[in-house]
Parts: C-alpha cells; sequence; structure tokens
C-alpha cells in the first residue's frame, strides 16, 4: 500500500509526496509537528500541516533568507534569527567570518529539540558552537526589549497563522528598527506571490514605512507553496543591490553566489506590480 503526504497549500490546491516513513507526530504547546521521510525530498518537517523544511531543497531557502543581507552589511557582527527553530538559518549565519553572536529566538523547544534528533544536517549549527545563542520565548516579546543590538534581524517564521501572525504586522517591523543598530537590516520570508500576493503588498508598504531601502527578492523552493518564493529585505542605509559582487567573500553554497546576489532583485512584472 502506497502512503502519499499532500499538503492543501490552499483550498483548491496542494502537492503530495510519497512517504517512505512516519518517524515522529506530535502535538506541541503550539502547534502540530510531524517528521516524515519521502522519497523525493527525503526527510521533512511539518507544522499544522505545512512543510517547513525537506533535506533536499532546504539549502535554497536558508542560504537566500541569510546570504543576502549578510553579505549586504559591511561588518555583520550581531545577527538575530525569529523563529528558525529547525537551525537552517543559523548554520548559514555563522559561515560569515565577521559573525560574532548568532541569537535564534524560537517560540516552540520541540521544534529545535526534534530538528536536532532527525534534522541534524540543518540543525548542526545549534550545539556546541559558542557563537550561538538559542532561546525559546515569543520573538514579539524578545523584539519589545532588544533595543539598538543586532546588525541583521532574519524572521525565518512560519506562515501569518497561530503564535506568527503578530510576525507580519506593522509594529513587529516598527520594533524590529528600533532593536536594530543605526545601519541594520531586515529580512523576512514573505510567502508566495502567487498565492500570498494582497500579503506581499501590505507588508511591502509596511516595511517600507519603515525603512528607507525596502526590496522585495525572489528564490524557487519547490516544496513551499506555487514553488515561488518571497523575500522582503529592509535596510536603515546600506542597498543591497550597490555591493559590489567582486568584493563578497566565498561561501560554502549550494545556490547563493554573488551573482545571484544582484540579480534576484530583478522581478517579473506581475511581481513589480505588487510593490507599487
Ligand atoms: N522556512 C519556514 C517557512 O518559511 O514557513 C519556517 C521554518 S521555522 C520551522 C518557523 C518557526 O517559526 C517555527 O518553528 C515556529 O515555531 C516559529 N514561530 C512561530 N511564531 C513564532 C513567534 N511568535 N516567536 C518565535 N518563533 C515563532
Amino acid at each position: 500500500m502506497e502512503l502519499w503526504y499532500t499538503e492543501k497549500q490552499t483550498p483548491a490546491h496542494g502537492i503530495t509526496s510519497k512517504v517512505s516513513e512516519t518517524l515522529h507526530t506530535e502535538k506541541t504547546e503550539f502547534q502540530d509537528l510531524a517528521v516524515i521521510d519521502t522519497v523525493q525530498f527525503g526527510r521533512m518537517l511539518v507544522l499544522d500541516g505545512m512543510v517547513m523544511t525537506t533535506i533536499k531543497d532546504e539549502f535554497v531557502y536558508h542560504e537566500m533568507i541569510s546570504h543576502v543581507a549578510l553579505n549586504t552589511h559591511p561588518n555583520p557582527e550581531n545577527v538575530l534569527v525569529i523563529g528558525g527553530g529547525d537551525g537552517g538559518a543559523i548554520r548559514e549565519i555563522v559561515k560569515h567570518s565577521k559573525v560574532k553572536k548568532a541569537v535564534l529566538v524560537e517560540i516552540d523547544s520541540r521544534v529545535i529539540e526534534l530538528s536536532k534528533q532527525y534534522l541534524p544536517e540543518i540543525a548542526a549549527a545549534l550545539s556546541g558552537n559558542p557563537k550561538v545563542e538559542v532561546k525559546v520565548e515569543d520573538g514579539i516579546r524578545f523584539i519589545a526589549e532588544a533595543k539598538n543590538q543586532f546588525d541583521v534581524i532574519i524572521v525565518d517564521s512560519t506562515e501569518p497563522v497561530g503564535p506568527a501572525v503578530g510576525l507580519f504586522a506593522l509594529d513587529f517591523y516598527q520594533a524590529i528598527s528600533q532593536a536594530l543598530k543605526p545601519d541594520g537590516i531586515m529580512v523576512a520570508q514573505t510567502e508566495s506571490p502567487f498565492f500570498n500576493p494582497d500579503l506581499i503588498s501590505r507588508v511591502f508598504k509596511d516595511i517600507s514605512s519603515v525603512f528607507p531601502i525596502t526590496k522585495l527578492y525572489l528564490a524557487n523552493i519547490p516544496t513551499y507553496p506555487s514553488g515561488l518564493w518571497s523575500f522582503t529585505l529592509g535596510s536603515k542605509q546600506y542597498d543591497p543591490e550597490l555591493v559590489d559582487e567582486n568584493s563578497l567573500p566565498e561561501i560554502e553554497t549550494k545556490y547563493y553566489t554573488p551573482r545571484i546576489h544582484k540579480s534576484v532583485f530583478r522581478l517579473p512584472r506581475f511581481v513589480e506590480n505588487l510593490l507599487k
């Protein structure tokens, strides 16, 4: 008997992936959590029925949410990740030699623990790295206390549901700006231009009202809704399109490159139109 995992990405469309083994399911304090082995994408972390990350395509998301901002800021010493309990963004952040401190603020300790147990390739940097500090708390509460502290803040959240709703609000972006230093940069995962155009337009407007330089960029993530994913970057001083790609540090990556760094801001017309 064949077993398939299906994610309904909208009420009318989804993806389905052949399952080789269901490794773990539980209801945490915050969400339903599952770890399954799929034939096509390898091991998969699922929260509330939504694919969070898979061994086969996680590199795209974790590299693109980290290296664009970290290579735009000339001296990214203190970096904060809100969400990101699977550890993939932290793994990419600590590849930058200039980073002195990488703080993870994840609301659900079970995501951290089970990612370490079942997804060591992704969660490895969460243990045993003196630069990394892991905090289990609500990012909304943490950010309210963190003033003028970070060079880069990455919002690696779930979709705007449950505890993540507040991570897509204007007052959250205002609080992020206050938590950043005067030349700080933020970047947030901002869903799919095909399935969430209104959210993308509203978030871009909100972030633009807080940061003088606001840009959206795209990447292809096969297991995410529609396969086309967006990231929105807000910067107080440095423009990501003005970096000298020849001066960027070569980092060990599988998707991000200095050449891609500048090309990702060239957007398809239907996405440009969402930002007007
Ligand atoms: N890459 C995934 C995506 O784009 O959907 C996100 C991966 S990561 C697993 C998302 C994390 O955000 C989850 O572990 C979830 O527990 C966490 N999260 C949601 N709301 C949060 C909040 N208010 N504070 C901190 N972490 C939160």
